[in-house]
């Protein structure tokens, strides 16, 4: 493609994502396509001779998009709020056609120094003290896997260089709670911790991590010859967004000097906010922490932002420095392929400075109030709507709620849960995401889209009722 065909395609695409996003609210919020039916209308094999963009656009209104699940959308309320914020969309584009990749920063000066900068405007966003120098990865997935990595050089004194953990003499254990994300039980196992060295530590009647349960399995541990080295804590876990006491847990840590990983993928993002600041007080005790801007923020997906107190640490355990890659500037500005485990880099932090220039933080802060706001509003709804019942505190953003009509409990219960959820999705109305918490079907309201008003949360709470108490869909 040449520069003047990508223009021309180029303007039709931006028209395309712009109407796309201008009428978002007026289709159905989850795919309405089955399984291979996208594919079963697309040739099996490769174009032997070059196509026309033409064509591809073609395929892209007629085939690909009823099989998308809008995220944009103001009713979608599933599993997080995936904002793409348009400036922040723009700042991606321009990412994707300057064709930057930072492998040094000689590779790409202004791609380290807009990195460090991003990380830097943050770090002031959500209160952290100028200790913390972050990263920005692609997901919290791989923040939490080089935290852990961190942790296990640092209680082993760089097992790396030697045996690694198979030369170890003791087993090291990893602490997590009933409700950290799945990411961080598979961090620990690709770090090679094993599954028998990561403690599930129970937690509370609001879902918090127990502090007291968190010391008498270290204890447990240490008895049995085993090495405490990390505690994972959530500040806004994935199912109800509660909050770990991060206060104790560091404290508990550091009397056994264990290194302490927060994450907060999901709520760091309302650190933003001077009043939610109490939500993780005691941050400063903690090592690293994860928070994902490509969340509730507003950045385009990826964009998760890794933080650590001992930069050192990270660049000994990460670092590669083959001839190829060494220049003049070495020592004088980061490298960021020692913060973390890819080689080439995206300029993703075009997409955050954008974000942050086009919202600005009172912007964005404002949106966040109204995002919590409405679900607060929605939390006292349901409460006061006989058979319904709010099952866990709403700090944030998200409301765990279920319907408990008289007469149905256990499976059937359950089961009235799935199926009248299901309903909803399947009408188009709205999307929710139902999930398990204290073993039993519960359905999450993850308020939050760019374009959500209250007048879309009472739209979803319309339908919710409609589906479970007359059975609609
Ligand atoms: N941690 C928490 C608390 C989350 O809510 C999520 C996403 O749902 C993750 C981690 C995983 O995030 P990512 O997709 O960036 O790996």
């Amino acid at each position: 493609m040449t520069p003047d065909e990508f223009r021309a395609y180029g303007h039709r695409l931006i028209d395309f994502i712009a109407d796309y996003r201008a009428t978002i609210a007026t289709r159905p919020v989850r795919a309405t396509t089955e399984p291979g039916a996208i594919r079963a209308q697309l040739p099996t094999e490769p174009p032997a001779d070059a196509e026309s963009f033409d064509a591809v656009l073609t395929d892209l209104n007629t085939i690909l998009l009823p099989g998308l699940t809008h995220w944009q959308h103001p009713r979608f309320f599933g599993y997080f709020p995936s904002n793409a914020e348009l400036a922040s969309v723009l700042g991606d584009f321009l990412s994707t056609g300057l064709g930057q990749l930072g492998l040094n920063w000689q590779s790409s000066p202004a791609l380290t120094e807009l990195e460090e900068l991003a990380c830097d405007w943050m770090r002031q966003m959500v209160g952290l003290s100028g200790a913390w120098s972050g990263v920005i990865q692609d997901t919290a997935s791989t923040s939490t896997l080089l935290a852990l990595l961190c942790a296990r050089e640092r209680a082993t004194h760089f097992s790396l260089v030697r045996g690694g953990l198979q030369g170890e003499p003791k087993p090291l254990v990893v602490y997590v709670s009933t409700q950290s994300h799945s990411s961080v039980e598979k961090a620990a196992l690709l770090a090679g911790f094993g599954r028998d060295n990561v403690r599930a530590v129970p937690v509370d009647d609001a879902f918090a991590m127990r502090p007291d349960a968190l010391e008498a399995a270290i204890r447990a541990d240490l008895d049995a010859g085993k090495v405490p080295c990390a505690v994972v804590a959530t500040t806004g876990t994935t199912a109800s967004t509660a909050l770990d006491p991060m206060g104790t847990i560091a404290e508990i840590a550091a009397r056994h000097r264990i290194w302490v990983h927060v994450d907060a993928a999901m709520a760091g993002s309302a650190m933003i906010l001077p009043e939610c600041r109490g939500m993780w007080a005691g941050i400063e005790g903690a090592d690293s922490l994860v928070l994902n801007p490509h969340k509730w923020l507003g950045a385009v997906f990826d964009c998760s932002l890794f933080y650590v107190r001992d930069t050192e640490h990270l660049i000994r355990v990460m670092s590669t420095s083959p001839s190829y890659l060494r220049t003049q500037a070495d020592g004088k500005a980061p490298n960021y392929r020692d913060w973390g485990i890819a080689l080439g880099r995206r300029f993703r932090a075009l997409k955050l400075w954008c974000l942050i220039r086009a919202e600005g933080v009172s912007g964005l802060q404002a949106r966040l109030r109204r995002d919590i706001a409405n679900a607060a509003w929605l939390a006292e709804q349901v409460s006061r709507t006989p058979n319904w019942r709010v099952v866990a505190p709403v700090p944030l953003q998200t409301v765990c709620l279920v319907h408990e009509p008289p007469g149905l409990s256990g499976d059937a219960l359950d089961a009235h849960t799935r199926d009248w959820a299901e309903r909803v999705n399947a009408s188009g109305a709205a999307y929710l995401t139902p999930a398990v918490l204290a073993g039993r079907w519960i359905v999450r309201v993850s308020v939050g889209s760019i374009t959500t008003e209250r007048a879309d949360v009472e739209a979803a709470w319309n339908a919710m009722r409609s589906a479970a108490e007359r059975g609609n869909s």
